[in-house]
């Protein structure tokens, strides 16, 4: 089957089948990670959409908007080679109506680690997330476990609003060395890149350990002395991302973000005590 490729909601409209739609968003510039999403995809549904959308209202006035790769054409060829149905790429002009004023607050959830440091950044997330979702009317959407507070919040979002739509999450893609795939990896010199293993080298330290207190511990000790500029290092629920207590048993997540020179990566892992 060939790909289709629609650049607006009247074009999606014509691809989209009417049986079970998969749908994977995405922000582009597709690497192994994003392809392993696909491959869930594929196996749930019977019409695999991708979407493709650098989605500005999740961007700070000072982040990475303008400088996001943008790669279509190399990402089109991935999608065919992983045998998506649709590919829907619209353009911002046709997401957002100029005097667009209702949006999907995360809530207070929303404020915290990630959101703490990126102030609204979830709150567009939800929008453009919610968005894709009454255009394109998947029964299944698939996320990556990579962007752990966005997939909770999105879990979150389909139970407070009711929404019919099956959310599945993905495990983290990670290169040989540990280092979990990113679209922003290729900003990173070779220095950068060796010194971002921190990231997962600490998350690691913290997994080899048995009780909360000496996870954070050890963790934080990698990163004391890495070059990284780090935002937090966090133990956290992971369907409420509220700090885990020290006598706490159960499934969490250990959550770290850093800055690499000027890229800001981010990294997680699943942990069970
Ligand atoms: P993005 O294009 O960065 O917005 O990511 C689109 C989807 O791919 C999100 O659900 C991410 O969590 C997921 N994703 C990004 N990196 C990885 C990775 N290394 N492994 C698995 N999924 C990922």
């Amino acid at each position: 089957m060939e790909l289709i490729v629609a650049h607006d909601r009247a074009g999606l409209d014509k691809a989209r089948s009417s049986g079970s739609v998969a749908l994977v968003p995405t922000m582009g510039a597709l690497h192994e990670g994003h392809r392993s999403l696909i491959r869930m995809a594929r196996a749930m549904g019977e019409q695999v959409v991708v979407s493709i959308f650098v989605n500005p209202l999740q961007f700070g006035p000072d982040e990475d908007y303008a400088r996001y790769p943008r790669t279509l054409a190399a990402d089109l060829e991935i999608c065919a080679e992983e045998g998506v149905d649709v590919v829907f790429a619209p353009s911002p002009d046709d997401m957002y109506r100029p005097d667009r004023q209702v949006s999907v607050s995360a809530g207070e959830m929303g404020t915290i680690v990630e959101g703490a440091v990126r102030p609204g950044h979830f709150d567009g997330m939800l929008t453009v997330v919610l968005k894709l979702f009454n255009l394109v009317r998947p029964g299944i959407a698939v996320f990556g476990q990579k962007d752990a507070q966005q997939l909770a919040l999105i879990r979150r979002m389909v139970v407070d609003l009711d929404l019919p739509i099956e959310i599945v999450g993905a495990p983290t893609v990670r290169e040989g060395d540990g280092l979990a795939l990113s679209s922003r990896n290729r900003y990173l010199t070779s220095d950068d890149r060796h010194a971002a293993l921190a990231l997962s080298r600490a998350l690691r330290a913290g997994a080899a350990e048995r009780e909360p207190a000496a996870v954070r511990a050890a963790a934080r000790e990698v990163l004391a002395s890495s070059a990284l500029e780090v935002d937090y290092l966090v133990l956290v629920d992971p369907a409420t991302f509220a700090e885990v207590p020290d006598s706490y048993r159960g499934e969490a997540v250990l959550a770290v973000a850093a800055k690499v020179g000027s890229t800001r990566l981010i990294d997680n892992l699943p942990l069970t005590f």
